[in-house]
């Protein structure tokens, strides 16, 4: 059997995350706590996830 989908798990909030197949790399956010989350790996259809930073709203100022 495929996998289509990828699953993952949040690293603050420990959600389990289902998401369509991706690339190391890419980035996704978290439903539960909203934090962005960067994909490290990829291996047999599970992902490595770290959060991301994002400050978006002190960007340029
Ligand atoms: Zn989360």
């Amino acid at each position: 059997m495929t996998t289509a989908t990828f699953a993952g798990v949040c690293p603050e909030c420990e959600t389990d995350l289902t998401v369509p197949p991706i690339v190391k790399g890419e980035t996704l956010t978290c439903p539960e706590c909203i934090l962005t989350l960067r994909v490290e790996d990829v291996a047999d259809g599970t992902l490595t996830l770290r959060m991301v930073e994002v400050a978006l709203r002190d960007w340029g100022q």
